[in-house]
């Protein structure tokens, strides 16, 4: 049987109570020092919510898709941005679906304590955008280890973490039969690669998020490091896109929760014409509307989650339920901006830095138009496009 939001209130009190100690004010100050929420996401990682997905045997607390969705839903309903650490909750399913024994034993115990963090994940790059198949960074086996030279563009956390999966073509596009071939996975350890054949230059964005450009240059990765076969690399990539999207999509439903309860308590306190202004039609209706829509998207999110959970395709869910969740975000943004007047562009209602976060994942980490493409593609028989 399914199971609805409701059975997670004793998860969701959890999390809220955590994120009671964080309040607006704390996320405002790092926003605006473009600073990065480093006592929120230690206190995330000692209470073992970022080790959710991590199986017990591993020291973490094994629990499903669902409740990972549940606690990355809360964060951002209760004004705190997810996209800050959830890396560390779903980068480690490369490792612990594809690693090797002895991967999963040395790694997945200290990702799970949060002695090491695995928060980055590099794919895009700047020449290729979306067309990943065709990445030209490359990896070249030299006796006991690779050589990687290339580049990427976009890769978050890099400056709060210690290991990073990365995606590099070991076999030349041409030599392959077919283009999603020939790419691997390997676990880069950044304590070590940074000003040694990788370099780092962060790139200043609309939102407080740390994200950078990489440049490597020759650097030599042991081949021990290799996550899974040589080749197979875009395939286990693919395995993991689906609980991202489904994280995702649950991060945007807390945001369209958040800004909700906003403007909810702001339209039943600001008069205006002598009375509170969503007493007016033209004012409730469209707030009435974008819950609607946030409620059809966290029902599919739900079922996403639940396919996941029972190893159920769920390709078409997943992508489903991130469109829904990022189209109902923003509708619900700026629906929270507009009535909130004047004071919505104003920073300490933090509605603007919401806005801001919730418009990223209209491009990040897919875009719309991708997964429309994958639905005409994939659900509905239609002629590939690209
Ligand atoms: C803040 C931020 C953090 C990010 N973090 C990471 C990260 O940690 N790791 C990582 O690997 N990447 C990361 N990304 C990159 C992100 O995944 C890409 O920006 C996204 O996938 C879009 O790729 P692109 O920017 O190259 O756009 P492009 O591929 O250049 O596309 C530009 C626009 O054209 C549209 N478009 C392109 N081709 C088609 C087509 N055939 N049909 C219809 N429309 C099309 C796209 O939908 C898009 O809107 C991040 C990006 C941002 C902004």
């Amino acid at each position: 049987m399914r199971q609805s939001k409701d059975d997670y209130q004793t998860l969701r009190e959890a999390v809220r109570a955590l994120c009671a100690q964080f309040p607006d004010a704390y996320f405002r100050e790092i926003d605006q020092q473009r600073g990065y929420p480093e006592a929120f996401v230690s206190a995330l990682t000692e209470a073992g919510w970022l080790a959710a997905l991590i199986p017990e045997e591993y020291g973490g607390s094994g629990l499903g898709l669902t409740e990972a969705s549940v606690i990355m839903e809360e964060i951002n309903r209760c004004g705190g941005n997810s996209g800050a650490c959830h890396g560390q909750m779903y980068n480690m399913g490369t490792l612990l679906r594809h690693g090797s024994e002895r991967q999963k034993r040395d790694y997945l115990p200290r990702i799970a304590s949060g002695e090491l963090r695995l928060q980055s994940m590099a794919v895009t790059e700047p020449t290729t955008g979306s067309d990943t198949t065709r990445i030209k960074t490359r990896a070249v086996r030299r006796g006991d280890h690779y050589r990687v030279s290339g580049q990427k563009v976009w890769i978050s956390r890099v400056q709060h973490s210690d290991l990073m999966i990365l995606l590099a073509r070991t076999t030349p596009l041409e030599q392959t039969s077919r283009r999603s071939e020939g790419m691997s996975l390997f676990l880069i350890d950044l304590r070590e690669a940074v000003g040694r054949g990788l370099s780092v230059q962060p790139i200043a964005n609309m939102v407080n998020h740390e994200t950078n450009e990489l440049f490597f240059d020759e650097l030599e990765v042991p081949a021990e490091n290799l996550i899974g076969e040589e080749g197979q690399g875009f395939r286990y990539l693919l395995d993991g896109l689906n609980a991202e999207r489904a994280l995702i999509a649950a991060e945007c439903i807390g945001d369209g929760r958040w800004f909700i309860e906003r403007v909810a308590e702001y339209g039943r306190e600001r008069q205006v014409f002598g009375r509170p202004i969503a007493q007016n039609q033209g004012v409730q209706f469209p707030i009435a509307r974008a819950h609607v829509n946030l409620e059809a998207a966290s029902l599919m999110r739900f079922e996403a989650c639940a396919r996941f959970d029972a190893r159920q395709s769920c390709g078409a869910e997943a992508n489903m339920a991130k469109l829904l969740a990022a189209d109902a975000s923003w509708e619900a943004a700026n629906v929270c901006l507009q009535f909130h007047g004047g004071f919505g562009f104003a920073c300490e209602y933090d509605v603007e830095r919401k806005f801001r976060e919730t418009r990223l994942y209209q491009v990040a980490p897919i875009s719309t138009n991708l997964i429309l493409a994958y639905v005409a593609e994939h659900v509905l028989g239609l002629p590939r496009s690209f």
